[in-house]
């Protein structure tokens, strides 16, 4: 891939065309351990759109975790498909306030969910998904794959494989996968590289299994890189800064 610089105020080179980029609704709450903040959510969307702005192509998965996950309320009495629903809900939330702080800086972007809500957000077409790509419209897919048991992650890999990405990013909190959990032991070792089989079989924690499992039968890499640094989705797109890429 080529790498280049900015200093001479030329973006950087990118190899990438269409990219899928994944991320927890989490993400979007800031510190406050729940729900949206806006200047989070502001701040996302400048990362996106200084990708856009290189001419890739990029769709987006957002998950709902922020807001409610069916495994907790189904672990709190409710009927688990129900809390399902109610979890791909909240992912109709984020994504409508990740379109809005988009659009704000000039991006168009659709929403396109996996569950009909015709006043709401477009409902998911394939072919009308890939032509709004192909216009250079941010594609934020929403209600994860429609279906009660599954994650955001599938529905990442899911609809990356269905719009042809190159690879899924997957936004976190640290800069890639390591051994143990960085935040709680200081000699935690980062992977540059690791397969699919490998995540699977020592449970890394980079995706649920079912998500892994179809990134690896499609040849989908998932590369996992820190949200947190500014401007990192764009260097990572050209091949600089710290991740960890899992593939074959
Ligand atoms: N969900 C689902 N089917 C899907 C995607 C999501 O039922 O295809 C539900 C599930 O209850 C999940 C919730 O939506 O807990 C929120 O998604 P997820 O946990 O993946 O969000 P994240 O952890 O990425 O914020």
């Amino acid at each position: 891939m080529d790498v280049s610089t900015e200093t001479d105020n030329q973006p950087p080179a990118t190899t990438y065309k269409r990219v899928m980029l994944k991320i927890s609704g989490e993400a979007l709450m800031g510190d406050q351990g729940f729900g949206l903040h806006p200047p989070t959510v502001q701040r996302i969307a400048r990362e996106v759109k200084s990708v856009h702005d290189l001419g890739v192509e990029i769709c987006m998965v957002i998950g709902g975790g922020n807001i409610f996950r069916g495994l907790s309320g189904s672990a709190q009495g409710m009927e688990r498909t129900t809390a399902d629903y109610m979890g791909m809900l909240a992912t109709v939330m984020n994504a409508l306030a990740m379109q809005s702080a988009l659009e704000d800086l000039g991006v168009f972007t659709r929403v396109i969910s996996a569950i009909r809500m015709d006043e709401v957000c477009e409902p998911y077409i394939r072919r009308r998904a890939v032509r709004h790509l192909e216009k250079k419209r941010v594609c934020i897919f929403a209600a994860g794959t429609g279906n009660p048991y599954f994650t955001t992650d599938t529905a990442a890999t899911l609809r990356a494989s269905e719009m042809k990405c190159e690879a899924i990013f997957k936004g976190t909190k640290v800069d890639g996968v390591y051994d143990k959990d960085p935040a709680r032991h200081a000699d935690a070792k980062r992977y540059d590289h690791v397969t699919f089989d490998d995540v699977l079989a020592r449970r890394l924690g980079v995706m649920d299994a079912s998500a892994i499992a179809l990134a690896r039968d499609n040849n989908l890499p998932i590369i996992v890189f820190s949200l947190d640094e500014p401007g990192g989705f764009r260097g990572i797109l050209a091949g600089r800064g710290t991740y960890t890429k899992v593939e074959g």
